[in-house]
């Protein structure tokens, strides 16, 4: 084979490796990958792959072809080493006979039973930034390295180095989304253990206050009225974020009947009424003449409404309107709650769904509230088999959109 033959294939062969350890997002395999091949295309005995600690500025031993075991993390002197001189100078090194250079650092060959004749050293580096050092190890057949070994070596270590940096920000990035993942049970276990302890304390107090108001009767006066509308608020709050562990955990049940979508609508826009009035503003409806009937969690579709229309009332200040709309579009019905109040960024949109987010910051801000009853209302939706969007401009007011699935049924098998 002539020598030009034997260099394209060897270079070629590393185009082929390129892809391969594009491939590998594992930052342990990808190393052994790298000594092997690293071996493998200089004709040496073995390869070792010295990464630099940026926090300690140290260099470390991260893996040897010698050593499957992937344990090696052996630290190495930047000072005073052969590759710490590769990793400060950026120079590819070739010693042909280790004991002619004081510097070589022979811990790791002892670890694996490798003695270290001849070695070659190339800088692993993006663009200007150099993070270790990759070596082959004894040329075989007692050959020494060439330039053609220090070309096709320079060449490997260009991608690996890429590859070993991509790898990192993988890895690091499935460490933060463990952490998360954790912090999320936390807040979960959290919601389950408070919301159950509190309930059986609000329980006693909602019973005695109202045993109290039913025996002082006229007596019972303001006072006790306020203590009952505090309580029946908590037991709100509570019944929400109940509502939202038995969501996470897939134990809501759904108890589903045919009835008419207006007369819900009729009902969360009676009850919410008063707050809407108390707020100066105008709550209206726009339905259908004709019956929309939907197979449904009545329940279910109340506490929807609810949590939709009491958000655009909070987010709508006085004089500003309230309106909810419904209409059967083919096999589908839309309801739409829509306000013209403060609105919601563009970039928010879809966030607001998510548990726990509201757009302005929960220290500062001016409407109550916990975050939850947009998560709720899009659990509750899809459980249903249907969809909820928002559709805002800032300042522009806010429309709420959900989509279910239309019942064609005989009015007479229609609940109330
Ligand atoms: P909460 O209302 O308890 O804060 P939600 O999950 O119901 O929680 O709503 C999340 C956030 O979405 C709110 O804090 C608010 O920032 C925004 N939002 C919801 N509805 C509206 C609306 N109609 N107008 C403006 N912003 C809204």
């Amino acid at each position: 084979m002539s020598e030009t033959t034997s260099r394209e294939q060897r270079l070629e062969r590393i185009l082929e490796i390129s892809r391969e350890l594009t491939s590998t997002t594992a930052l342990e395999p990808l190393l052994h990958k790298i000594v092997d091949v690293s071996a493998e295309v200089t004709g040496s005995e073995a390869a070792s792959i010295l990464l630099l600690d940026v926090r300690s500025g140290e260099l470390r031993f991260r893996a040897e072809s010698g050593d499957p075991s992937g344990l090696l993390d052996i630290p190495v002197p930047v000072d005073d080493s052969i590759a710490g001189a590769v990793l400060i100078s950026g120079e590819p090194y070739v010693l042909s006979d280790t004991s002619a250079d004081p510097r070589h650092y022979d811990a790791v060959g002892e670890q694996v039973g490798l003695q270290t004749r001849s070695l070659l050293a190339v800088p692993l580096q993006i663009k200007e930034r150099r993070i270790g050092v990759l070596e082959a190890i004894n040329k075989e057949e007692g050959n020494a390295f060439g330039q053609e070994d220090i070309e096709v070596l320079t060449a490997l270590a260009a991608q690996a180095a890429v590859s070993i940096e991509s790898a990192r920000l993988v890895e690091a990035l499935r460490e933060a989304y463990e952490r998360l993942g954790k912090l999320d049970q936390l807040k979960s276990d959290f919601i389950a253990i408070a919301s159950h302890e509190l309930r059986t304390p609000l329980s006693l107090i909602l019973l005695y206050a109202a045993v109290l108001q039913e025996q002082l009767g006229e007596e019972a006066g303001q006072q006790l009225e306020a203590v009952l509308r505090a309580a029946n608020h908590l037991k709100d709050i509570i019944g929400t974020m109940l509502n939202l562990r038995f969501l996470e955990t897939g134990q809501m049940d759904v108890i589903s009947t045919l009835f008419d979508l207006r007369t819900v609508i009729q009902e969360a826009c009676k009850d919410n009424g008063p707050i809407a009035e108390s707020n100066g503003v105008l709550l209206g409806t726009d339905l259908p003449d004709d019956e929309v009937p939907v197979q449904a969690d009545k329940e279910k579709m109340r506490v929807v409404l609810d949590n939709l229309i009491s958000n655009a009332i909070k987010f709508t200040p006085a004089n500003g309107r309230v309106e909810v709309t419904l209409c059967g579009r083919g096999d589908e019905v839309e309801i739409v709650v829509s306000d013209t109040g403060i609105g919601i960024p563009q970039e928010e949109l879809e966030r607001i769904f998510d548990r726990f987010y509201q757009v302005e910051d929960h220290m500062i801000r001016r409407h109550g509230g916990m975050g939850l009853g947009l998560a709720i209302v899009k659990g509750l939706v899809e459980l249903h088999g249907g969809r909820v969007w928002a559709e805002s401009a800032s300042g522009q007011g806010s429309r709420f959109v959900v989509v279910l699935p239309a019942q064609q049924a005989s009015p007479s098998a229609m609940s109330d």
